[in-house]
């Protein structure tokens, strides 16, 4: 895990330029931007990485032809730390707010650890939560068998007779592709007999002898005693239930954003909940952009590129809005 504990300290009543909240691909790109503009910037962050975190090595990232994840994490962070912004993690942003006081137009920031600060712009790129299947057992047997990321916790499952692993997008293949190096099976259930993933993973897993598809069905129970044991699956054609023996159970069935936050804080969403952003990552509050997996751009194609992409633009924008209100002071600290 790339993560490094947070030396710096969280900032009180100080105002910033812009307040990115997130510390994926989107708000560290947006950071490297908005850096590079010379406003100043603060970047709270729950973890660095983001998602990433979650992923084992990229191969479509132009110009690194593969990295493991935490590798390009690491060449975010440490690109960013370069513009010198400041970098506070472990902290959730829990609101904000519209505060005129100061007689321009800028938000009041808090969160954990008492962050409590001013903001001109906000980049919001929080991501996504890991979306659950919903099913008895689920809850009861998190960490005990259940897992919602294959690349971190294969490894526990070396040896395993069988597990399994829910979904039919890159998450679910990348995953089901890892674990078939630690179980002797590995079961990839999906709800249709069409895939979402990239076509290379489909192949890929195809020519895997120890990955069996086992298709148009849909896990209706996780059993168990004090760990997991199997799981029950339905097929949605056919009706037959039937009850495959494992030790784990790999939920990698997408992400959800977090749709009544954003809603409490004045934002629009679509119907699931995404941040409706424009071309130039505007949200409909003036003064806060949003980048990344949490927004309704590109959303069928979330990927490392598109997230920084994103952040690039939405960190111009920022920039774009200052200037448009005579607010764009170059941060003098950052020349030095
Ligand atoms: P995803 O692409 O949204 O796929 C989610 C899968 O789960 C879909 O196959 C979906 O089925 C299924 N699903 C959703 N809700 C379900 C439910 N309630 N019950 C059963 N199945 C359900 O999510 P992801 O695979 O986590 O990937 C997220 C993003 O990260 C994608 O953009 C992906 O490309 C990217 N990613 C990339 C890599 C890589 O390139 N190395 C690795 C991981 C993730 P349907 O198809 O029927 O809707």
């Amino acid at each position: 895990m790339p993560l490094r504990l947070a030396r710096t300290k969280v900032p009180r009543g100080e105002e910033y330029d812009v307040v990115i909240i997130g510390g994926g691909p989107a708000g560290l790109s947006a950071a490297i931007y908005t850096s590079r503009f010379l406003m100043k910037t603060l970047v709270v962050a729950e973890q660095i990485g983001g998602q990433l975190n979650l992923t084992d090595a990229v191969d479509d990232y132009p110009g690194l032809k593969r990295i493991t994840a935490s590798a390009l994490v690491q060449a975010f962070r440490s690109h960013a730390e370069m513009f010198k912004p400041t970098i506070v993690e472990l902290v959730r942003v829990e609101g904000f707010e519209r505060d005129d006081s100061s007689g321009y137009p800028r938000f009041h920031v808090w969160g954990t650890r008492k962050l409590d600060v001013y903001a001109k712009t906000i980049i919001l790129a929080v991501g996504s939560k890991r979306r659950k299947l919903g099913v008895p057992g689920e809850k009861e047997f998190a960490g005990k068998g259940v897992s919602y990321c294959s690349v971190c916790d294969a490894p526990f499952f070396k040896g395993a007779e069988a597990v399994a692993v829910v979904g039919g997008g890159d998450a679910a293949f990348e995953g089901a592709l890892m674990l078939s190096g630690y179980a002797k099976k590995v079961y990839l259930i999906h709800r249709r007999d069409q895939f979402r993933a990239k076509p290379h993973f489909v192949e890929q897993a195809k020519r895997t002898p120890n990955i069996e598809f086992v298709l148009n069905s849909v896990v209706v129970e996780i059993r168990g005693d004090t760990k997991v044991r199997s799981v029950v699956v339905r097929n949605v054609k056919t009706g037959e239930i039937r009850e495959i023996p494992v030790e784990g159970v790999f939920i990698e069935i997408g992400f959800e954003p977090p749709k009544e936050w954003f809603q409490r804080l004045g934002l629009e969403t679509d119907e699931i909940g995404y941040v409706k952003v424009d071309e130039w990552m505007r949200t409909n509050i003036p003064g806060v952009f949003a980048a990344g997996d949490c927004t309704s751009m590109w959303k069928g194609f979330r990927q490392v590129i598109t997230a920084a992409a994103m952040g690039a633009v939405a960190a111009y924008s920022a920039y774009n809005y200052l200037a448009e209100k005579g607010l764009y002071r170059p941060s003098q600290l950052l020349l030095a």
